[in-house]
């Protein structure tokens, strides 16, 4: 089969050639590192030889024990380095404390050690926490998570409180109706009036006044529906400019959409 001409080809086959070279040098490093293990065995004095193949063994996980053992002690078995070394402290320092977190097997210190390389697991930007971090972390969150709903609670009051046409001048009511055509063009594919369909003189209005600020109960409308529904008593409150939707905005918030289908 001839090769076919084609520049998408091209890149890909020279990537596949790289990959050919790296996983032969990956191979070579793995050689060389058994090759540099086994001459730990250079190493003259054997307590010395000992504590580097033990530093080894917990600190550079990739290592094959064997390979270790051979060096310091001549026998490819780990048992004896180990009963060599005796007891040993080994850990990697809290990221919040510093104290040393215990490291009990060569697989948690390398799955430590890749938590190290990684992005931080905790959003508080934490790679490794000690239990007692941990703990700390966690209620530090359930604090603030509690003072947050406290908070809202609070202003959820403040809001029930305020007279109609105050609400619909709050950041709380921009959001909802926002929430409310995000869902309508993300569900719908479209800002049409809920009743007919109309794209004259829309708006969204609310149903009914309970939950202003945190779950509001509203529709979005033409003109001609909204007198219809208000005429028969299904909505509430005295609308203003507020509940208005603008033509461009609809556009636009239709033309985010559909960028967002073609993403
Ligand atoms: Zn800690
Ligand atoms: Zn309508």
């Amino acid at each position: 089969m001839e090769r076919p001409n084609s520049p998408q080809l091209d890149t890909l086959l020279a990537t596949v050639e790289e990959l050919r070279l790296q996983e032969a040098r990956l191979a070579e490093l793995k050689a060389l590192v058994a090759t540099q293990a086994q001459a730990l065995s250079q190493i003259a004095n054997k307590a010395s030889r000992i504590e580097a193949a033990i530093y080894a063994y917990w600190y550079a996980p990739e290592v094959h024990a064997s390979d270790l053992a051979l060096g310091a002690t001549g026998r490819a078995h780990p048992g004896r380095l180990l009963k060599a070394a005796g007891p040993v402290s080994v850990g990697v320092p809290c990221d919040r404390c510093g104290e040393d977190l215990p490291i009990r097997s060569r697989n948690e210190m390398k799955e430590t050690q890749e938590r190290l390389r990684s992005s931080p697991r905790w959003a508080e930007g934490y790679r490794v926490l000690c239990l007692g971090c941990e703990e700390a972390v966690l209620d530090a969150r359930r604090l603030a998570s509690d003072r947050q709903d406290k908070a809202r609670a609070a202003r959820c009051q403040v809001l029930a409180a305020l007279p109609y046409a105050d609400y619909l001048r709050t950041p709380e009511w921009r959001d909802a109706m926002a929430q409310h055509l995000w869902f309508r063009a993300h569900e719908f594919q479209n800002l049409g009036c809920e009743a007919c369909g109309s794209e004259e003189e829309r708006g969204v209005y609310h149903k009914s006044l309970d939950d202003l600020g945190h779950a509001d109960d509203v529709v979005l409308l033409c003109a001609t529906c909204r007198g219809a529904l208000a005429g028969a008593g299904k909505l509430a409150g005295e609308p203003g400019p507020q509940n208005r939707l603008k033509d461009a905005d609809a556009e636009r918030i239709l033309a985010e959409r559909f960028a967002d289908l073609q993403a």
